[in-house]
């Protein structure tokens, strides 16, 4: 059961010595009690407070990691049901399916898709091995599931075939996804024996939960759970009456991620598919299971994801510095932006699009966009000169010409007055016109 900050106030040491960052115990309670503080940031707990408080303030959803070590990804550990009442922890992974025969062509397609957006890799996540029969095949396909690097889910409800697979991939760490309420006991000595995270599917949210908690007793701790392939109504409802138990009602036994299958629910048709797949990147699919993805189907779903996790109360920023873009040294001209991500993404794309040599000069201007932060406060003549002179540009970069967004030319003459000896440059107004715009200055 949740505690209330008056519970955890009175475990603390009450000494009120601020080393937590609070300034009283108390305080210190009521933020764990919110879960915006962490009760390891207390260096005073007794371990005894400590075991106690564990449990209580552990997060409504479990969290673990699947995959090779060398490329982890993470599931769970979600404490809200939406977005906005505080942040998603894990982001919805994808994974293409194949049965061993299959298998190649998936993982091809598959690996097509790596491209960056705002600093975030985009790819399929997961290869999703289903189990069609052929033992020896599917061992293979698992073998080269896991050499292609990404995760794996044997999706395999044959005891014999899921110890063969997962005796030849165990260090890659696969999900082992095929424990139902039959084959329960022999799933559960196979995750154990393998160290592998268990996937569990019943006919009923009764059962699902029964074989859940059957499996916590047998001592099975990184659990996934299958929403079901019944009908598109049904993996919805319950993969929202799963996630409300878990977040509102603390259901432990729910407080577990989820895979939706939507190659399941609409095999044949990418486009319901696509659009499946964008439902339940909102509502609780923590892996969202395809037939395969083209490009015309990543682009909106990744894209969806990363504006569905992100947290929305940090602003996405890049690194303040000097970016040479296309090889620029010291006699290449420089051009300032904000670091809010989304601009400096799209300014530097269109820089490097152009060919010019520029060096983008990005100063803290709080994770604003141009207009915003130019009218906090945070992108003005004063902290644009003021970061040229910290970061020490003028000695590593002869170029005085300096470009500044359109949207801001009213800093030209008030920038000029603070870099002397600078040549101040108005660009345009949108960054879609920067690559003609730099060519001509180039030519100039
Ligand atoms: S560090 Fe611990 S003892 Fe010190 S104020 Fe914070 S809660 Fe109290």
């Amino acid at each position: 059961m949740a505690l209330k900050g008056i519970d955890i106030f009175k475990l603390t040491p009450k000494t009120n010595c601020k080393e937590c960052g609070q300034p009283t115990c108390m305080a210190f309670g009521m933020k764990v009690a919110q879960g915006t503080a962490q009760i390891e940031q207390c260096p005073h707990m007794s371990e005894e407070a400590l075991a106690k408080l564990g449990e209580a303030t552990a997060p409504p959803m479990k969290s673990f990691k699947i995959g090779p070590a060398d490329a982890e990804l993470s599931l769970g550990g979600e404490t809200v049901l939406f977005r906005h009442d505080k942040t998603f922890v894990s982001k919805t992974l994808f994974a293409v399916s194949a049965d061993e025969a299959g298998a190649d062509a998936v993982m091809a397609e598959a690996a097509k898709i790596d491209y960056e957006r705002i600093g975030e890799r985009m790819r399929v996540d997961i290869i999703h091995l289903e189990y069609a029969g052929d033992t020896a095949a599917y061992v293979e396909a698992a073998k080269k599931s896991a050499a292609s690097g990404k995760a794996v889910i044997l999706s395999v409800s044959d005891e014999g075939a899921a110890r063969e697979a997962l005796s030849a991939i165990k260090d890659a760490r696969p999900v082992l996804n095929g424990a139902n309420p039959d084959n329960r006991e022999a799933f559960a000595a196979l995750a154990k024996e393998f160290g592998v995270s268990l996937g569990v599917s019943a006919d009923s949210l009764d059962a699902l939960h029964e074989t859940v908690q059957a499996l916590e007793k047998d001592g099975v701790k990184d659990i996934i759970l299958d929403v079901g392939t019944a009908s598109i109504k049904s993996a919805f409802a319950n993969a929202v009456q799963i996630r409300r138990a878990a977040i509102k009602s603390g259901d432990h036994s729910f407080g577990y991620p989820s895979l939706v299958n939507v190659a399941k629910l609409a095999p044949g048709d990418a486009g319901m598919q696509t659009a499946l797949a964008s439902l339940f990147i909102l509502k609780y699919g923590s892996i969202v299971v395809m037939e395969g993805m083209s490009y015309a189907q990543a682009l909106p779903l990744f894209g969806l994801r990363q504006n569905i996790y992100t947290d929305p109360q940090k602003p996405m920023t890049v690194e303040t510095g000097n970016y040479p873009l296309n090889g620029a040294d010291e006699n290449s001209v420089c051009a300032v932006t904000v670091d809010f991500a989304l601009t400096y993404f799209i300014v530097s794309g269109e820089i490097e699009r152009s060919g010019i040599p520029v060096n983008l000069i990005i100063p803290d201007a709080g994770g604003y966009s141009v207009l915003t932060a130019w009218s906090a406060g945070k992108f003005s003549a004063g902290s644009i000169a003021a970061f040229i002179k910290e970061a020490d540009i003028e000695s590593k970069v002869k170029n005085r010409n300096l470009l500044i967004p359109g949207k801001v030319a009213v800093l030209k003459g008030e920038l000029e007055e603070n870099l002397p000896g600078w040549n101040i440059i108005v660009s345009p107004g949108e960054a879609t016109s920067l690559v003609k715009f730099l060519k001509e200055l180039d030519a100039a």
